[in-house]
């Protein structure tokens, strides 16, 4: 009998997506729904980014880049890496331009995990992790943020769980989906796990420039001995609103980038060459848009952060980063399942069960805040009102 490939038997479809279909129908079938389920910006992409892409379009720029990216993007990345985050790579060696973070990750486990090596993930946590790790045969490895340390790691946790056969950590700061950004000290004994066990290191980066209240976003890969073993991840689709343009990078030692150039190759060639035109434009043009959208998702953090923290049976830590905030529901008595359906039927919000990221999302649900100001004030009016009759 004809099947799919074994290792597809432990991979299942997208628990965020399944939240995104069901609502997608009910909404098909009238349903005024408000979306607080989704992981991308309700923002456009700058008006100036669009323009570098349709004058590339226009220029003919249509044709496959070089496998790492086109020049021009690697020299901006290049100079983004050392000024925002304190870390130095050659443009031409130790740069991919990726069909976004997405694909980053993928061609870096790819590359740097052999079928059995384990893998310290915290968790909650965006689930690509666990599953690009067991595309590679590897074995995801979950490691508990914890709520009454901020979500941020307890490195005690990590140490208990390295084996002869760790091989990688995961680190994610700004952190998708509690908002916890790590502290440096947590980042600080994490790199001296790493080098003490001789790790590898995935840093994906891809919320750092949302961050609120003064809390400041720190390079895992900037510290001592880090270097060599960190691959450091980020892209294009929060920051600059441009999800759907699939752009994102790898920075790493060419040491490591030769495995993860090959696998690249092999799979997507090249990301968009007139996309990635766009992504130079954003990365050296006004930053003015950027800095707009932070300070209003900071304005509905606060907005939201201050009605959650209002609900009976609701436990809320203020997030620090990214656009998400993650309450625990167990004063409710229901499961994130039961409260998600609740939520829909009763109060026309979608919100994403914290089951479906990961082993210790189990009394939690996650909220975006990636929806306009207005939906939000009526979306936690209602979550309030449906959760007072329960
Ligand atoms: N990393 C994290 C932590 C994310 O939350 C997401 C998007 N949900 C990504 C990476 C994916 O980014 P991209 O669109 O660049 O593939």
């Amino acid at each position: 009998m004809m099947k799919a490939a074994d290792r597809m038997s432990s991979i299942p479809f997208s628990g965020i997506r399944k939240v995104f279909e069901v609502v997608t129908r009910r909404e098909k079938m009238g349903e005024k729904i408000i979306h607080l389920e989704i992981g991308r910006p309700d923002f456009d992409t700058p008006r100036h980014i669009k323009e570098a892409a349709k004058r590339a379009l226009d220029e003919g720029k249509v044709h496959y880049s070089s496998n790492y990216g086109i020049p021009e993007l690697r020299e901006a990345i290049t100079k983004k890496l050392k000024e925002d985050n304190g870390l130095s790579y050659d443009p031409n060696s130790e740069i991919i331009v990726t069909v976004g973070a997405n694909e980053a990750v993928l061609i870096t486990m790819m590359g740097l995990l052999n079928p059995g090596d384990e893998v310290l993930i915290p968790d909650p946590c965006w689930l690509h992790y666990f599953y690009c790790a067991q595309m590679a045969g590897a074995i995801p490895v979950s490691v508990p943020l914890r709520e009454e340390n901020e979500f941020n790691p307890d490195i005690t946790d990590f140490r208990s769980r390295v084996t002869a056969r760790t091989r990688m950590i995961v680190v994610n700061t700004p952190n998708n989906p509690t908002g916890a950004v790590f502290s440096r000290s947590v980042l600080e004994e994490l790199a001296e796990l790493a080098c003490e066990k001789d790790l590898f290191v995935l840093s994906d980066e891809i919320y750092e420039k949302m961050v609120y209240e003064g809390s400041r976003h720190i390079s895992i890969g900037s510290f001592p001995g880090m270097r060599e073993r960190t691959v450091t991840i980020n892209g294009f689709s929060k920051i600059f609103a441009m999800d759907g343009w699939r752009l994102g990078y790898v920075a790493a030692d060419k040491e490591w980038m030769s495995a993860l150039i090959r696998i690249h190759q092999y799979t997507t060639v090249c990301a968009t060459t007139f996309a990635q035109w766009g992504a130079v434009e954003a990365l050296k043009g006004s930053q003015a848009e950027a800095v707009k959208m932070v300070d209003e998702f900071d304005r509905r953090r606060n907005l939201v952060y201050g009605a959650l923290k209002g609900m009976p049976g609701i436990l809320v830590v203020k997030p620090m980063g990214a656009f998400y905030i993650f309450p625990n529901i167990r004063g409710l008595g229901r499961t994130p399942q039961e409260l998600t359906e609740y939520l829909l039927d009763k109060a026309q919000i979608a919100v994403v069960p914290g089951t479906t990221l990961g082993e210790y999302g189990k009394e939690f649900i996650r909220i975006s805040y990636a929806n306009s100001y207005e939906n939000l004030e009526i979306a936690m009016e209602r979550m309030k009102k449906a959760i007072e009759e329960i």
